[in-house]
């Protein structure tokens, strides 16, 4: 039986690890921290924008399973705010323990607070990942789902320092690339200024210590927006963002605070006396990053080389999937992308030919856009989603943004990829 790790257990590699067990391999998803979802388990927006169509591709292609879980969790649908039409948000709080569940229904193996921390090579062959606990584990292919944000050493480096997030790095140990210890040498996004990384757009509040008035308009709405006094709107602050989708004027002049769960305030940091001096956030205090006065997680700090199929460039049996595949914001691309990784995985050990997702697919453009884009210098300055931006004006102008789940299945059927992820290829 092929055996396929998955190291990193944040949505693109829980993606990973339910393709490739689907397609019929043995599956070890590893990650470092006691919960899975990474990055996820702060977020919650998705069906935004173009984010709708791909996370109907990816059902239609038969690989859905996260999707329709995060429909079933959502606290709100068909929300809009600023720049953002039919979002839907997940509950943050619930969400995880449901994708474990789906992934052990799949029979995946799972194997939590274990940390990578070396990979064993043999010519351009991963053998084995090295594990925090000195044991050595062997697949016959892999994927790298490590994300980009952090260590301790980046935020400090390149950001405002630890804010405390959610990633935990003094309890856990920081993120450890596997790319990176394949000895192959990673990409850095970056700013508009040209320094490396970029900063976590959003950060979340205790919803209990807002007033009560704006509780309840948040948790019957899903949306509220409040006025950012002038003095204390913040100048440069949409070009720190990780996510272009959100730098946008309406994000610098009101504070947007969304119902995942807590409460997702739409901006990286913000002071915590000068947040308490608005009305109804007198008592406020964050939930994520703890220390969201001053900062957040720092991001797109080594991303892999690799092909539209996600193959890391120079090491045969190495796939990639979601922040660690190219600059790219979102749980959704994160799932997509994870897919794509996870079901090569199988077709190398299968010595069957890569799956790509073709271009007439917002999927597929998408991938293939960006690998195009990061090979300019300015391309590597940009973020990249369904949702927004750059992608998701260039996703308009194809012809590929549709809400219609009718016609959106029968491209993918079209393209020869209807239920492509849940075949058994073993
Ligand atoms: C604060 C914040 C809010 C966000 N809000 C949203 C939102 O609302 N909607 C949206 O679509 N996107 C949102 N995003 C972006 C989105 O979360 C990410 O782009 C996406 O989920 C990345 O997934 P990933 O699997 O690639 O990486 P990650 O989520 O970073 O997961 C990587 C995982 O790998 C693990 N890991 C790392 N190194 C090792 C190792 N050596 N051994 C074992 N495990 C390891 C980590 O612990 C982590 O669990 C948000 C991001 C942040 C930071």
């Amino acid at each position: 039986m092929i055996r396929v790790i998955v190291a990193g257990g944040g949505w693109s590699g829980c993606a990973a690890a339910l393709s490739a067990a689907k397609a019929g391999a043995q599956v070890l998803l590893i990650e470092r921290t006691d919960l899975l979802l990474g990055t996820g388990l702060v977020g919650g927006i998705f069906r935004n924008n173009g984010r709708y169509t791909a996370a109907e591709e990816a059902i239609a292609m038969g690989g859905g399973d996260l999707f329709v879980a995060m429909d079933a969790n959502s606290r709100h649908k068909g929300i809009q705010f600023p720049g953002h039409n039919h979002a839907s948000f997940y509950d943050v709080t619930t969400m995880e323990p449901l994708v474990k569940k789906i992934l052990q229904n799949y029979g995946v193996e799972i194997r939590m607070m274990t940390r990578i921390i070396d990979v064993q090579k043999y010519g351009k062959k991963l053998q084995a990942l090295l594990l925090d606990s000195g044991e050595l584990v062997k697949g016959d292919a892999f994927v790298d789902a490590t994300g980009t944000a952090g260590s301790m050493g980046n935020c400090l480096t390149y950001g405002n320092g630890c804010a405390m997030c959610v990633l935990r790095c003094p309890s856990f140990g920081p993120r450890v690339s596997v790319t990176a210890k394949a000895d192959v040498k990673e990409i850095l996004g970056q700013r508009a200024d040209g320094s490396f990384g970029a900063m976590s757009g959003s950060c979340k509040l205790n919803k209990d210590s807002l007033s009560e008035e704006i509780r309840l308009q948040l948790e019957s709405d899903g949306v509220v927006i409040l006025p950012i006094p002038e003095k204390l709107r913040k100048k440069n602050s949409l070009a720190k963002k990780a996510c272009s989708q959100y730098a946008l004027p309406a994000y610098a002049e009101n504070l947007v605070l969304l119902d995942t769960g807590h409460a997702k305030l739409m901006t990286p940091y913000f002071p915590l006396e000068d947040l308490r001096s608005i009305a109804g956030l007198e008592r406020v205090r964050f939930e994520d990053p703890y220390a969201g006065g001053i900062g957040n997680s720092m991001r797109y700090l080594g991303i892999a080389p690799c092909d539209d199929t996600l193959k890391v460039d120079g090491v045969d049996n190495l796939f990639c999937s979601g922040e660690k595949s190219m600059i790219l914001v979102g749980h959704t691309e994160a799932v997509v992308t994870g897919l794509l990784a996870g079901h090569n995985a199988v077709r190398y050990g299968l010595d069957m030919r890569y799956l790509t997702y073709p271009r007439t697919l917002a999927v597929g453009d998408f991938i293939s856009f960006i690998h195009g884009q990061m090979l300019q210098e300015e391309g590597k300055k940009m973020r990249y989603t369904f949702s927004g931006g750059l992608y998701f004006a260039r996703m308009q102008e194809m012809g590929l943004y549709s809400v219609n789940r009718l016609e959106i299945s029968e491209r993918v059927v079209a393209a020869g990829l209807g239920d492509i992820f849940s075949g058994c290829l073993v």
